[in-house]
């Protein structure tokens, strides 16, 4: 029981690759200085990106499409949060699941205060 930690992202030869906090939208990573960055959490479509298609080792990792954020400073890449609520209360993040589960929550339904 006492094994809860999550902190060690699967790590790509050219990547280096973390796990975003739930709801973290800045980037944690200490900098030369031994400050934050601060950068800006991105969604990263690397399917897109020229770079990445040369590289590819992300896609051999995570497949087509995986929900994937890099930090538009540092560029490191961040997977999605376990913890992260999915479905519920997340107006304005706009994110879908895309690990093939497709969680329907029903319209117009009230029942979560009781
Ligand atoms: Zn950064």
């Amino acid at each position: 029981m006492a094994e809860t930690k999550q902190t060690e992202a699967p790590q790509l030869p050219k990547h280096k690759v973390k796990y975003k906090k739930a709801f973290q939208r800045a980037c944690n990573e200490p900098n030369a200085k031994g400050k934050l960055c601060g950068g800006h959490l991105k969604r990263w479509f690397y399917l897109a990106d020229v770079l990445e298609q040369a590289c590819g080792d992300v896609r051999q990792t995570f497949g087509d499409h995986a929900e994937l954020y890099r930090c538009e400073h540092c560029r490191i890449l961040y997977l999605p949060s376990e913890q992260e609520p999915r479905g519920r209360n997340v107006a304005g993040l706009g994110q879908q699941s895309i690990f093939g589960l497709t969680l329907t929550a029903k319209p117009g339904d009230e029942k979560d205060n009781q």
